[in-house]
This record gives C-alpha cells, sequence and structure tokens, in this order.
C-alpha cells in the first residue's frame, strides 16, 4: 500500500489528485477508527486548555478539579490528550476513576499521549478530531489557552450560532482570563453587528464549579429522551 500523503503536503498543495484521493481516504479512516473506538460512549464533556501550563501552576490545579468534577458528575472527561490543562483535567477525570479520553493528535514534533487517559484515538487531521469532540460531547469547557483552546471554542460557537449544533452550553472556567474575550465578543462584536446578543447565550463565563456542572446538566437533560426514545448524543 502508497502511504498516504502527509497533512503537511496536502495543506501545502504538494499533493497530486491521487495523493489526494489517497489523503481523502485517510480521513475516512481516521473518523471510522474514531467511531469505533468512542461507540456507546454519551454525554461526554471535552475540556480544553493549554498544552503549555505547567503542573506547577494555579491553572493546572484549577484544570485537575474541572477534570475531577466533571468525571463525578457521571460524565466522560474528554481532552486533546496531550500535556498542560489538557493532562490535568484527564488526571482529574483519572483521580476518582471516572472515564478519561484523550483524542491525540500527531504533530510534527514527536510527543506522546498523557498518561492519565484510559482512551486514546489518534488523529493525524485536526478537522476530523475537532468534529469528533463535538460529536461526542454534551458540552464544552474551556480553560485558559492560546490558539488550540480558541478555536476549539469558536467552532462550537460557530456551530451553535449556524444552527447546527443546539442545546450546547460551552463554558469558559477562569474569570480572570476569560472575562476581557467575552466582553469583547458581547461589546464589540455586538455592537458592530457581526453577531447577535442572542449567539451568546450558550456561553457561560465563571470560576464557580457548581455553577459549571449546573449549566451541564441543565443541558444533558435537555437531551434525554422519553422512555424508549433515541438517545440523541
Ligand atoms: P493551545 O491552547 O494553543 O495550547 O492549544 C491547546 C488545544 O489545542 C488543546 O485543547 C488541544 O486540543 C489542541 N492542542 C494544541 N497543542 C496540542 C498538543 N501538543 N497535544 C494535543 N493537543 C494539542
Amino acid at each position: 500500500m502508497i502511504p498516504h500523503p502527509t497533512e503537511e503536503q496536502f495543506l501545502a498543495g504538494r499533493t497530486s489528485a491521487d495523493e489526494s484521493r489517497e489523503w481523502v481516504d485517510s480521513v475516512e479512516h481516521e473518523f471510522e477508527h474514531a467511531f469505533a473506538t468512542l461507540n456507546g460512549l454519551r454525554s461526554g464533556v471535552s475540556v480544553f486548555g493549554s498544552a503549555r501550563i505547567a503542573p506547577d501552576h494555579p491553572w493546572y490545579a484549577l484544570g485537575v478539579e474541572v477534570g475531577r468534577r466533571i468525571a463525578e458528575a457521571g460524565y466522560p472527561v474528554i481532552t486533546g490528550g496531550g500535556p498542560g490543562l489538557m493532562q490535568a483535567a484527564n488526571r482529574g477525570a483519572a483521580s476518582v476513576g471516572g472515564r478519561s479520553i484523550g483524542l491525540a493528535i500527531e504533530l510534527p514534533r514527536e510527543e506522546e499521549p498523557n498518561p492519565y487517559a484510559d482512551t486514546v484515538v489518534p488523529f493525524e487531521h485536526f478537522f476530523v478530531r475537532k468534529t469528533v469532540f463535538v460529536r461526542y460531547s454534551c458540552a464544552f469547557v474551556a480553560l485558559p489557552g492560546g490558539f488550540g483552546t480558541l478555536d476549539e471554542l469558536f467552532e462550537a460557537l460557530t456551530l451553535i450560532q449556524t444552527d447546527k449544533l443546539h442545546d450546547f452550553p460551552v463554558i469558559l472556567v477562569g474569570t480572570a482570563f476569560w472575562g476581557p474575550v467575552a466582553e469583547w465578543l458581547r461589546t464589540t462584536l455586538v455592537d458592530a453587528g457581526t453577531i447577535s446578543p442572542h449567539d451568546l447565550d450558550l456561553l457561560t463565563v465563571t470560576d464557580d464549579l457548581d455553577e459549571m456542572l449546573r449549566v451541564i446538566r441543565a443541558c444533558v437533560e435537555c437531551h434525554t429522551p422519553p422512555p424508549g426514545g433515541v438517545v440523541p448524543r
């Protein structure tokens, strides 16, 4: 079998038509592998956050607590499987014996998935992985982060805004970090008319992990089907 072209080769426009088809096949295989591995997983909560925060940082302790509280409430914790705050959330979930899942991304610089995920799903394609986060989650929680975290956060907000995703709370934990971002969304973007005020209805900014759980529970309950009904996610 010819090895399929890498993401970098494809994105740089260096693939022939045949190689591009190989690349499409690799996308399909990646989805299939994720579906097979995560089959039956319900009501996961994805926790995003910086890959760069060390275990001695206060945000790391916050990440452990977030993972622990979500797992104790009975929800599988899903992260990017990497270091920093992803590791913290997986660690918190694992510390109480909860499901702890890592959707790991293959990056040009070699990196092992963090050791606190009981299930690691490998991905080469960021966009496939982002779809899988949404597909197996009922809520997103974002800890402080950089471009990666913002990308995952805005992916969900765009899907909500365009009615592709319903009853899906997005909770930003850490008011000192996220407050100014939320304020910018609520003032500059709403005032400029580039988003509507109700686009932010499902966005919560908090330091209170009880509130985080209340918001998650309220939304999961609205997904719960009548007896004999179909579980939507
Ligand atoms: P950032 O906020 O830029 O540090 O990126 C963190 C987010 O992007 C995480 O929630 C991950 O899903 C993804 N990400 C970025 N870097 C990594 C990495 N080294 N390993 C796994 N996921 C990563």
